[in-house]
């Protein structure tokens, strides 16, 4: 049979086992326009395999050696299979996809970001990330090439459909909603200790732990910040975050006549990640209807100062500029890491992080390589502080309480 009738767009998922990645490819199934052309993930080879079984990709990527090894005699005829610490970006180039869907968790999708600009792909960015890291190298790279960076994250799925509303030059300020995380609930002492389990358990969002961490400590606004800084060329003074447990108005746009367009949805990471897929077009799904009088109110509240604290580090980097993006980043992925596997309490990973930034060097000239090494001097400032932990924790408990 043949599949050329329509048109159909061929998309490259990176981190396709995780958690957007296999709601992008349940998005793909229910749609006929859209093909999934190439999947790469880490090391889950028994779930690559399904998929690779299910959506006959031209190509498959495992970062992860062993697990390649592996997966070699489950996939289809026809799969070529690419391995190793660079076959995301292999992946990217070999496919020439439409569209490039960057689902990986953390700096891991620079490279294969920036080889899908290369390959003239439009870009769905749900690996947030990769913008705040280099945002600097990217947003250039992809206007010079005349390609679109669609968002996928919920609040700039929203502010950029909203902005569709006006002219950009009119746009007053831009309110991005904050769920407050799985720790709303308790008060900042009793957050402070907060086990592994607590800080997934997300009462409206289901995603990957990285990213459920980063809610709950309130880093994810920080990050969301200069993520919207980057996609919409907006300042910090132009960015406010709203706490709005609810999670159905996912942000607004403020335009300079005093309206204020919102963007209104069930808590669905399928909705933005259709709408990326799909753009320009609105895709036509079967999601169930708002029902308004159901959800009765929603409530709106500042945010709280345990949760200020953590939204102004994104604040900071936007202001700051230079490679303080990567720094915030890096720092904050090895704090959530070392919080994940239990060396530090879940108070302590903002104070690290905050001090990580405070003491970055101011930036020389933004490149790749000074990108990826202020990353990598993040991370190993948070090893530092960990492996001094006692003289860590004494000397920052007094300065940062009051
Ligand atoms: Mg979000």
């Amino acid at each position: 049979m043949s599949r050329d009738t329509v048109k159909t767009k061929r998309v490259a998922i990176l981190g396709s086992t995780g958690s957007i990645g296999q709601q992008t490819l349940e998005v793909i199934a229910a749609d006929g326009s859209l093909r999934a052309c190439a999947l790469a993930a880490r090391r889950n080879w028994q779930l690559l395999a399904r998929q690779a079984r299910r959506f006959r990709p031209e190509v498959v990527a495992l970062c992860d050696l062993d697990a390649a090894g592996q997966v070699r005699g489950s996939l289809p005829e026809g799969t070529e299979l690419l391995s190793g610490p660079g076959a995301m970006t292999e992946l990217v180039r070999r496919s020439r996809p439409d569209l490039v869907l960057s689902g990986v968790v953390g700096s891991a999708g620079l490279a294969p970001t920036l080889a899908a600009i290369e390959c003239g792909s439009t870009l769905a960015i749900a690996n947030k990330e990769t913008l705040v890291m280099a945002g600097a190298i990217i947003m250039p790279a992809a206007r010079a090439a005349g390609l679109n960076v669609l968002p996928v994250d919920s609040e700039h799925s929203a502010v950029f459909q909203c902005l569709a509303a006006g002219k950009r030059r009119d746009v007053r300020r831009v309110v991005i909603t904050a769920s407050g995380g799985a720790l709303r609930g308790l008060d900042a002492k009793a957050a402070e200790d907060a086990t592994v389990e607590e800080a997934l358990n997300h009462p409206t969002w289901r995603m990957g732990r990285k990213i459920t961490i980063d809610s709950a400590t309130m880093v994810n606004k920080a990050l969301e910040l200069v993520e919207a800084h980057w996609l919409f060329d907006l300042s910090a003074d132009q960015i406010e975050v709203v706490l709005h447990p609810e999670s159905i108005l996912h942000s607004c746009v403020e335009f300079c006549d005093g309206s204020v367009i919102a963007q209104l949805a069930r808590p669905d990471m399928t909705m933005p990640i259709a709408y990326a897929l799909s753009y320009p077009d609105r895709p036509l799904r079967r999601a169930a209807p708002l029902d308004l009088p159901a959800l009765g109110r929603l409530s709106f509240a500042p945010l709280e100062s345990r949760f200020a604290r953590a939204v102004d580090l994104g604040y900071q980097v936007i202001r700051r500029g230079g490679l303080s993006g990567a720094v915030l980043n890096g720092a904050n992925e090895a704090a959530v890491e070392a919080f994940l596997a239990g060396k530090i309490r879940f108070g302590q990973i903002v104070p690290l992080v905050e001090e990580v930034l405070n003491r970055a060097p101011m930036a020389t000239e933004v490149t790749c390589q000074a990108l990826i090494d202020a990353d990598a001097w993040a991370r190993q400032q948070v090893c530092e502080a960990l492996a001094g932990e006692g003289t860590w924790r004494t000397t920052h408990a007094g300065r940062r309480q009051g």
